[in-house]
């Protein structure tokens, strides 16, 4: 373990932000790094738990403690301590293809789960995750992983999200031929084109996609499977073409407000408008009508990520104001630790983005929009109670020029794709195949992250691309090596 008796020496002491008025002036990431000396002190506060939840059970089922990708915590925190910085690498990559990915953005179900959780202080896990890779990489450990011998196979990946590169680098190092089909200019999936760059700066996939083609992938960009038009891919023929298939093609269809007024201008789907910033700041042309919250009241209905993503990139337009409305009631300030540790718990939580001078009212309905000359001007909300009924009488509303729906994802797109492969969904209307085989009802087409399990984490479709790959790897050549 880390130092014997280090949980009691050292408080815990985690990576702080840039002050909001500097970083709202522009789009790079704002977190500041902790330093090497202190990402060793917070790693000797590792107690090396009997029991470590923050490990991870090895279930996929959501909302089971600890590390999805059953990251070996305990063991690079000593590490870590230790100063062997190359070894905690190889060990973090062992279970997680890219640790920079959710030591950046993921919200971390592993610290809630430490035991040092139970007093609200944590070992900062994330912080020493993406220390470490971080240090990987300038230290040039991150090389291209080549598989010793070629098996002749042929897989295509559609889709290039985390899901979906995991599940390719994996195919890869096991020796199989591996194409990734990605409909837009570049890869990353909702990495790129969904979290903003103040999130997560996109150079860090820019440089796995080398690692992978260094490792034999080959990327097909403007490829979109089942689409039509120019570069438009025919699945059924891929059947023909590829030993097996990995459907990685998220959860794209977007939960609409079907209320009076919707089809007035300036009401859009979050989805419309991040990735428009994430282009920009990419130097990609952007498709469709600008949308700016520049001089604009905002409102964003809908409490997640996505939410918090349109606030932080409308402040950083130069938003007159931004409001998030949610339906569900304002969580607790502070979590029954008896009753919700080591499992994830419902609390009130507030992101760097709502940090950044956003309103927030919890438990309000949206009845209708209005506006003037075709544009809207107004949301007409009320108060619910805790069956979501309105209550009588608290009736208000809300000045907005811009309207964003981050309200989630119903499932992934039908039209296309799933339909001309028929593979059979599930009620939810995500495709259709298990955690153990992670097979649709075609045999030879698998799939894998938000497209077969719904709106999720990235670190779950990094842990489902990995398992999917080993399914593929068995079914092609009869078994496996690939770890999970
Ligand atoms: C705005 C936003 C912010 C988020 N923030 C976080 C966060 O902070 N932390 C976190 O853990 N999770 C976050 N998430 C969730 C996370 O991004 C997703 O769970 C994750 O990206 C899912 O990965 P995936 O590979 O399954 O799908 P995706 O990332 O959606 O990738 C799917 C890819 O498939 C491509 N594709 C789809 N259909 C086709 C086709 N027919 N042909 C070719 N290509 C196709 C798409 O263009 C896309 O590139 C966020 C989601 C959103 C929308
Ligand atoms: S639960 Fe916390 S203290 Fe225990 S092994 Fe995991 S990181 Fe270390």
């Amino acid at each position: 373990m880390g130092k014997v008796t280090g949980f009691l020496e050292v408080e815990r002491h985690d990576r702080k932000y840039t002050p909001v008025v500097e970083r709202i002036k522009h789009y790079n990431e704002f977190v500041i790094p902790l330093t090497e000396k202190e990402v060793r002190d917070q790693a000797a506060r590792c107690m090396n738990c009997g029991i470590p939840y923050c490990h991870g059970t090895g279930s996929v089922a959501p909302g089971t403690p600890g590390c999805p990708v059953n990251n070996q915590i305990p063991d690079w925190n000593d590490l870590v301590y230790q100063g062997n910085w190359e070894e905690a690498a190889r060990n973090l990559h062992s279970t997680n293809n890219f640790p920079e990915f959710t030591g950046r953005i993921c919200p971390a179900p592993c610290e809630a789960s430490c035991t040092l959780n139970i007093d609200d202080n944590p070992v900062t896990i994330k912080t020493i995750e993406c220390a470490i890779v971080d240090r990987a990489w300038e230290s040039g450990w991150i090389k291209p992983e080549l598989p010793a011998v070629k098996t002749g196979k042929k897989v295509a990946v559609i889709g290039s999200g985390p899901a979906g590169l995991a599940c390719a680098q994996q195919l890869a190092r096991a020796g199989h031929e591996v194409h990734v089909f990605e409909k837009y200019a570049k890869a990353g999936g909702l990495l790129r084109y969904g979290i903003p760059d103040f999130k997560m700066e996109k150079h860090y996939i820019d440089r796995r996609i080398v690692q992978m083609e260094g490792e034999g992938v080959v990327f097909h960009y403007g490829a979109h499977v089942g689409g039509s038009g120019d570069g438009a891919v025919d699945p059924r023929a891929m059947l023909n073409d590829y030993d097996a298939l990995a459907l990685t093609g998220g959860a794209e269809a977007p939960r609409d407000l079907p209320i009076p007024g919707r089809d007035l201008a300036g009401i859009h789907y979050a989805m419309d408008f991040l990735p428009q910033q994430n282009r920009r700041v990419g130097k990609e042309p952007v498709t469709g009508t600008d949308i700016f919250a520049t001089d604009k009241h905002v409102v964003v209905i809908g409490g997640g990520d996505t939410g918090s993503d349109c606030i932080g990139t409308s402040f950083r337009q130069g938003a007159k104001s931004v409001t998030q409305l949610e339906i569900m009631p304002a969580p607790p300030e502070r979590e029954n630790k008896g009753l919700t540790w080591p499992n994830w718990p419902l609390k009130m939580r507030t992101s760097s983005s709502q940090a950044e001078g956003a309103a927030r009212d919890y438990a309000v309905l949206t009845q209708s929009f209005s506006g003037t000359e075709g544009k809207v001007a107004k949301l007409h909300c009320v108060r619910v109670d805790d069956k979501f009924k309105p209550v009588p009488g608290t009736e208000f509303e809300l000045e907005a020029e811009l309207i964003l729906l981050a309200m989630g994802f119903v499932h992934p797109v039908h039209e296309g794709l799933l339909k001309l492969l028929g593979v059979e969904l599930d009620q939810r209307g995500n495709v259709r195949a298990n955690t153990s085989d992670y097979q649709t009802s075609r045999p030879n087409v698998f799939s894998a992250g938000d497209m077969r399990r719904g709106q999720s984490l990235v670190v779950w479709a990094i842990r489902e691309g990995r398992l999917c790959a080993q399914a593929i790897d068995r079914f092609l050549t009869g078994r496996t090596d690939l770890p999970r």
